[in-house]
């Protein structure tokens, strides 16, 4: 049977993706996001295409675009990137954390059946152009591929709890694939928890930058629960030394949990990006951490499953 994910470029089957950089920005402008942190503002067409140009020559494939509307998605520039460089894109529906949003943002106002209706037709019809600013919906060819929930530092906020209610109905529906936003690696059981409740199947989530609390114990945990642990840290020293990550990589492999890890990029700033005459750039995660793993003992077939493996398993299901 042959599964497929929504991109940019239209359905693809998943095993046609090829190493997925399973959390990245290709695109990010407006709204909240860059008026707080300019550094944050990846609008440029050009730009995106240089990045995933140099992505591609080392080797990478699909990419997941993790920012939804609302806070600084353009689905319109991401086709445009695509198109430029024959890198799909894999479009996210859902909420960011909090922060991304005004306090009057309509998520805090609409009932849960608009809500769930706002992100089925994003699944199902295609994506709003105009990232649901509103009023006028402006639906695209292209269809979100993953939807997108938020935890907060330690706990859930309120107002979440009541999003991943009508986010377990959305996968419910139509079996989306779920992206859930950790604050320091923070909060991972709850999560679980409420969109268990929710009804979303703990294989088909993805718990996003958990390796910046590298706490092994906790990761065997969250992975026995069957979800996909993401991990954002290498070359960002500021959170740790790469050697934590190497480090716990090897021993979920050891306790027969290599199938849970998925690597992400999180390049979301100007100064990440080598196009803006920053670094160390898109590529890095496979330029010079995959090396690096190779030199720590890594095999090619381990290293084949966290890039191709792991994320085709998470974004089309087991059955695949
Ligand atoms: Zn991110």
């Amino acid at each position: 049977m042959t599964r497929t994910i929504e991109t940019t470029l239209g359905p693809f089957p998943v095993a046609t993706l090829g190493r997925v950089n399973a959390h990245d920005h290709v695109i990010l402008e407006g709204g909240v996001t860059t008026v707080n942190e300019p550094d944050f503002r990846l609008d440029s067409v050009d730009k995106a295409a240089e990045e995933l140009r140099r992505w591609r020559a080392s080797g990478g494939g699909a990419v997941v675009d993790t920012q939804p509307f609302g806070c600084g998605r353009n689905v319109d520039k991401l086709v445009a990137v695509s198109e430029a460089t024959g890198v799909p894109v894999v479009v996210s529906t859902g909420f960011q954390h909090r922060k991304f949003y005004l306090p009057d943002h309509w998520q805090y106002r609409y009932g849960e059946d608009a809500i769930y209706e706002l992100l089925l037709a994003e699944v199902a019809e295609g994506v709003d152009g105009n990232s649901y600013d509103g009023p006028v919906v402006r639906r695209l060819p292209v269809k979100a591929g993953v939807v997108k929930v938020a935890g907060d530092y330690n706990y859930v906020q309120e107002n979440m709890k009541r999003l991943i209610r009508a986010v377990g109905r959305l996968h419910q529906a139509t079996g989306v694939p779920v992206f859930a936003h950790t604050e320091h690696g923070t909060a991972g059981d709850e999560l679980l928890d409420l969109l268990e409740t929710a009804g979303v199947d703990p294989a088909r989530v993805m718990l996003s930058h958990l390796d910046r609390n590298p706490d092994f114990t906790l990761h065997r945990r969250l992975a026995g629960r069957g979800a996909y642990l993401q991990y954002d840290t290498p070359s960002r020293i500021k959170y740790q030394p790469e050697h934590l990550v190497v480090e716990l990589m090897r021993r979920l492999f050891d306790a027969g949990l290599g199938s849970q890890i998925l690597l992400g990029g999180d390049m979301a700033r100007r100064s990440y990006w080598q196009a803006y005459g920053g670094g160390p750039g898109f590529d890095y995660l496979l330029r010079v951490f995959t090396p690096r793993l190779r030199e720590e003992g890594f095999t090619g077939d381990e290293i084949e499953q966290i890039w191709v493996h792991n994320p085709a398993r998470w974004l089309a299901g087991r059955e695949q």
